[in-house]
């Protein structure tokens, strides 16, 4: 048995991916965005209000949920 063990998230709770619809921009939630400050694993949710697309500038609104 490997005693390391990943973080996964809790059943019914698989990270999703959102994309801007701008620019097509990803935003993965396993990954986060590091060079932002939010670390892997920050859900959409948990992103500030006011975050907006890092490449095109576009607000949360514009985002849409990649299906699994
Ligand atoms: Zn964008």
């Amino acid at each position: 048995m490997n005693s390391i063990t990943e973080q996964e998230p809790p059943l019914g709770m698989e990270y999703q991916a959102w994309m801007c619809v701008v620019c097509g921009f990803v935003y993965d939630e396993s990954e986060g965005l590091p060079e932002e400050g939010i670390p892997p694993g920050t859900r959409w949710e948990e992103l500030p209000v006011d975050w907006s697309c890092g490449e095109c500038g576009a607000g949360k609104d514009n985002f849409i949920r990649l299906g699994s």
